[in-house]
């Protein structure tokens, strides 16, 4: 085993819970996409099922059937499991698939209901969707209007298909007081109009991630906003926090005058240790040239310790240093030991020169404790979540504590 992962659920539940919390009277849909933002999904799917978690935001069919295959696995009948929405598209290939595994696609073409349809109609079964109103942010979605009308159409006439949610995403929900947000209220606002005036009623309706639920400026706040709308129309409303279950969120950005907050505050807890462990170590002199294209070159005697951790393993590159540039840093024995040249594709080298004791089979904290994925996404001209999603430690397991 080069690295693994320490899951911590009692992290994983806490953040929920505070989520949960801050969002009421909203529910909230615990997003588990891209393998629960490196944490892996199934784990992460059975410990939220099991903190009470109504409904689950994944990416597609796979994952939508690896949560259901984890949660049957601890004994869940499917009708006892949360809901499931497949939040990132439908293709024609996928339909059957989100028939027999009990999904709730997100849609917004009159194709994608037909799809749907054929495939409920083949299996004998009834689909449930949530529409996606592009509302601004221009990805995926029904602009309101004609489009809009289409696929409101399409569920009207098809059979085996029924409007369960209508849905939208913000693009900017992390800046308060931002003219983008204001103007994707607007639009989607006029989008459950049109809804309402077809004569439809979704019984849900849901807009906003961690920052949805995070920001607040003294006006009202998206969550607030969201559910003012779902009562109107006598639906339930949801918010989809993925980022702040696995204990980050966004620096909370102000546009204008506003006087902008963060609700959670540092309620949350990051939720991954990623950890290695040291399996050499040397004693070098000056001059030495360490790694790849010496780009470090010792300036006096060091010790330095190597782990079985790169780029490959979503150590990312960025965070390698030359004598000019500092770079990233592992945890070994509670201290920073700072990364020394190039990060090789498995390999990382670090000083240990000012840390006692060192042994070969020490653990070494990659990211956790001492390394948050804020720091390595600062180094690496990225964002947190790109540095979570792109761990890829060989083994998940909890922690022993
Ligand atoms: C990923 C995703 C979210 C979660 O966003 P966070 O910023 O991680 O909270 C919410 N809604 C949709 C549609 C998403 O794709």
């Amino acid at each position: 085993m080069t690295s693994w992962l320490e899951i911590s659920e009692q992290r994983l539940r806490a953040n929920y819970r505070v989520l949960a919390e801050a969002a009421a009277p909203a529910t909230v849909l615990a997003v588990i996409k891209a393998n629960g933002y490196g944490h892996g999904l199934e784990h992460c799917a059975q410990i939220l099922a099991a903190a009470g978690a109504y409904w689950l935001g994944v990416n597609g069919v796979e994952e939508g059937a690896d949560a259901r295959r984890a949660l049957s696995a601890v004994g869940m009948a499917v009708e006892a499991q949360p809901r499931v929405l497949m939040m990132c598209g439908l293709s024609e290939e996928d339909a059957d698939g989100v028939v027999q595994e009990t999904l709730t696609p997100v849609v917004w073409t009159a194709q994608q209901v037909g799809w749907l349809g054929a495939a409920a109609r083949r299996a004998g079964r009834t689909v449930s969707v949530h529409v996606e109103v592009d509302s601004g942010m221009t990805r995926q979605g029904a602009r309101p209007g004609a489009e809009l009308e289409q696929v409101l159409q399409a569920i009207r006439e098809t059979h085996g298909v029924q409007l369960d949610g209508v849905m939208t995403q913000f693009a900017s929900a992390e800046a308060a007081g931002s003219r983008q947000t204001a103007e994707q209220k607007a639009r989607f606002e006029e989008a459950l109009a049109e809804v309402v005036a077809v004569g439809m009623s979704p019984a849900w309706i849901s807009a906003g991630n961690t920052s949805g639920v995070d920001v607040t400026d003294g006006a009202e706040d998206l969550t607030s906003w969201v559910s003012r709308l779902a009562r109107g129309m006598g639906a339930r409303s949801m918010v989809r926090p993925g980022l702040g279950l696995y204990g980050y969120r966004l620096a909370v950005e102000a546009e204008g005058e506003v006087q902008a907050e963060s609700r959670l505050g540092d309620q949350l807890e990051p939720v991954m240790t990623w950890k290695t462990k040291v399996i050499g170590l040397e004693e070098v002199s000056a001059g030495a040239a360490v790694g790849y294209n010496g780009i470090f070159v010792a300036e006096r005697p060091m010790r330095l310790a190597l782990v079985p951790a790169g780029y490959a393993d979503g150590l990312r590159r960025e965070l390698s240093s030359t004598n000019t540039r500092e770079g990233g840093w592992v945890m070994l024995r509670g201290q920073r030991a700072p990364i020394v040249g190039r990060i090789s594709m498995n390999l990382t080298t670090v000083d240990v020169s000012g840390i006692d004791g060192v042994l070969v089979g020490d653990e070494a904290v990659l990211l956790g404790e001492g390394v948050s994925a804020e720091d390595h996404a600062r180094l690496a001209g990225t964002i947190v979540y790109e540095i979570l999603c792109g761990v890829r430690a060989v083994e998940r397991h909890k922690p022993r504590s």
